[in-house]
């Protein structure tokens, strides 16, 4: 088998093993049977890909993945949340220290000429996998300081937390917003926020290439939706972390500058943090922390 058909071969069984999973863990959903009728579909492609190899030209098997895999995407994203006060949303987690390499969502060689072929290799099979991995190791370690109450280690590994879930994160995000089939501009109303946001396409563009062009060292340039100001913006992300996981959304803050204590504190941080949680407002993280569970993500 040619290594193109295999590696789609291998994101099919990815993709299975994600939908098996999901469907065992949401059994109430209610469009089950759809997600079963395009399971089928898969497995029938991922058979011919088997069975039927040497009748099969790559730019069949290609149109075939491209259909296949927008739609995995496109049903995974448009998963609704059936009943808000369930545990259900927790029941689709992602344990602790289980995070998972997302399959890349097309073959290696399907972003040529742009990107080539080893560099996806490279940087999907290693630089990711070694996010997924430094992430799930980082959970496990601070999960053992939780069960131990020894936080010595704490500001570490909560480092190596925002260093390597910033990179899952974003790597995830990265694969899934390129497409063989992707550049010309977005419609509808993406593109309306876009002119709000920045004046036009072009001035996003711009701006958004200058930013990236411009990132000191590593990191990312990211569009980012604030709900704050109902607008999008334009960040970069130094290094991606500055121990942040960028696709996560904040629910309880507490400010550690010196500023917000030292009137009163002095130099005693401690005593204010001890304090301070006599003042959290438990009603209003939990209004946020229901707003934010509208927002689902494929779990990986
Ligand atoms: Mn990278």
């Amino acid at each position: 088998m040619s290594d193109y058909f295999s590696n789609i071969r291998k994101w099919c069984d990815e993709a299975l093993r994600a939908i098996k999973e999901f469907l065992k863990e949401t059994s109430k959903r209610n469009n089950q049977k759809e997600l079963e009728k395009f399971q089928e579909k898969l497995i029938t492609f991922r058979d011919d890909l088997n069975e039927k190899q040497n009748n099969l030209t790559e730019k069949e098997v290609y149109d075939k993945a491209v259909e296949i895999y927008d739609e995995f995407y496109k049903r995974f994203s448009n998963v609704s949340v059936e009943d808000e006060n369930s545990n259900m949303n927790i029941g689709r987690s992602v344990p602790i220290g289980g995070h998972k390499l997302p399959p890349l969502p097309y073959a290696y060689n399907a972003l040529e000429p742009y990107i080539d072929e080893e560099t996806m290799r490279l940087h999907h099979d290693k630089h990711h996998k070694s996010y997924v991995d430094g992430l799930n190791k980082a959970e496990m370690e601070l999960q053992r300081a939780r069960q131990t109450n020894n936080f010595d280690l704490v500001k570490h590994w909560e480092r190596e937390l925002a260093f390597n879930g910033a990179g899952h994160y974003l790597h995830t995000i990265f694969w899934s917003v390129m497409s063989p089939k992707g550049g010309g501009q977005p419609q509808g109303r993406l593109l309306q926020a876009i002119n709000h946001s920045f004046g036009s396409f072009d001035r996003f563009k711009k701006q958004f290439s200058e930013a990236a062009n411009k990132v000191e060292g590593g990191g990312w340039t990211i569009l980012v939706w604030s709900p704050r100001s109902g607008r999008l913006e334009i960040l970069q992300a130094e290094k991606h972390q500055n121990l942040s996981q960028w696709d996560v959304i904040p629910l309880l803050a507490l400010d550690v500058w010196e500023h917000a204590y030292y009137l009163k504190y002095k130099n005693n941080r401690k005593k204010y943090i001890d304090n301070w949680w006599n003042l959290v407002n438990w009603p209003e993280v939990d209004k946020r922390f229901n707003e934010a569970q509208k927002v689902r993500w494929v779990p990986y």
